[in-house]
């Protein structure tokens, strides 16, 4: 396994494999990785003969009271995870090589960074598009692969890498959850352990309103009631920046449940402040609605 740190020297070692014929994925992460992390390196490694994961603390996705700081950092355990995953190189670049005194181009992707985490971390998608451009451009993957955990951002990428005419396939893999149901993130180990049996609350509300959906419950308001009234009622959290029912693809709130929907919550237990959602497809519950031609057929 090979550790590159300069930007130059992983673009040019890219060009290499790729002149010889190989695909290479990439999982970009900010290391403290879990399971859900090497889900991604998993599949990554099925689907390509070269695999990089780039470790990067990203500054400008960060705002000025966010946890920049105090996020987890764990380059020793990261490596001997990745060595044992049989990665082909991990990028692991200095801010300085990233953002060096002249920089001066972010990318900006419109309207679906607006929404949902976008409304209460003001500049944090453009890091993410920013930092997500870069490493595209460095590492010149074949495909590149996020989780469903940070579902908005994997919609940003996808516009992104459509409206900018980026050559790589987005593939976007399944939340991996702990086994009472919370989405692994390296966030989680901020929680004491009170706060972590908290937690839970956001799988549960998210299940108990897609499995209401399935059934035929397809009241929005009624089901948006019951997701923040399930959070609030939880005594650890202590706020909700939203919990409800978006369109999957604009990311604005839904006003009538219809077609695939997206579940979604972003609060906060203490200072921790941690996201899930959960897809509903309409092949999962317009299956339940009164289907008009057989109540028809079963009246004649
Ligand atoms: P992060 O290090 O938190 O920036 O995450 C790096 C990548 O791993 C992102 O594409 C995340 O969506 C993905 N990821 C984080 N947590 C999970 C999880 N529990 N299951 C699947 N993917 C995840």
């Amino acid at each position: 396994m090979e550790i590159i740190s300069i930007p130059k020297i992983m673009q040019e070692t890219s060009k290499e494999y790729l002149v010889d014929g190989k695909t290479i994925g990439l999982v970009p992460t900010m290391g403290a990785l879990h399971e859900g992390h090497l889900s991604l390196v998993g599949r990554a490694k099925q689907e390509n003969d070269i695999t990089v994961v780039s470790i990067f603390v990203n500054p400008i996705q960060f705002g000025a009271s966010e946890d920049l700081e105090r996020y987890p950092r764990d380059i020793e355990g990261d490596t001997e995870k990745l060595r044992r995953e049989k990665v082909d190189i991990i990028f692991m670049p200095e801010i300085s090589s990233m953002y060096p005194e002249v920089f001066l181009t972010y990318v900006e992707v419109e309207k679906i960074s607006e929404r949902l985490c976008g409304a209460f971390r003001p500049g944090h998608f453009r890091g993410v598009a920013t930092v997500v451009t870069k490493l595209l451009n460095i590492v010149k993957p074949t495909r590149a692969y996020f989780g469903q955990k940070d579902f908005q951002q994997s919609i940003i990428i996808k516009q992104l890498v459509k409206d900018l005419n980026m050559d790589v396939d987005v593939v976007v893999c399944p939340t991996v959850r702990e086994q009472d149901g919370l989405a692994m993130s390296s966030r989680n180990a901020y929680l004491d352990r009170a706060q972590r049996e908290a937690a839970t609350v956001i799988y549960r509300c998210l299940k108990e309103a897609s499995d209401l959906i399935k059934s035929g419950v397809i009241d929005r308001t009624y089901i948006k009631g019951l997701m923040q009234d399930r959070l609030l009622k939880e005594p650890a959290v202590s706020s909700v920046d939203y919990a409800g029912v978006y369109d999957p693809e604009t990311m604005n709130e839904l006003s009538e449940i219809k077609g695939d929907v997206l579940l979604t919550v972003a609060l906060r237990i203490g200072d921790t402040r941690l996201i899930d959602n959960m897809l509903v497809t309409s092949s999962d519950y317009q299956i339940q609605q009164p289907n008009f031609k057989s109540l028809k057929e079963r009246a004649i």
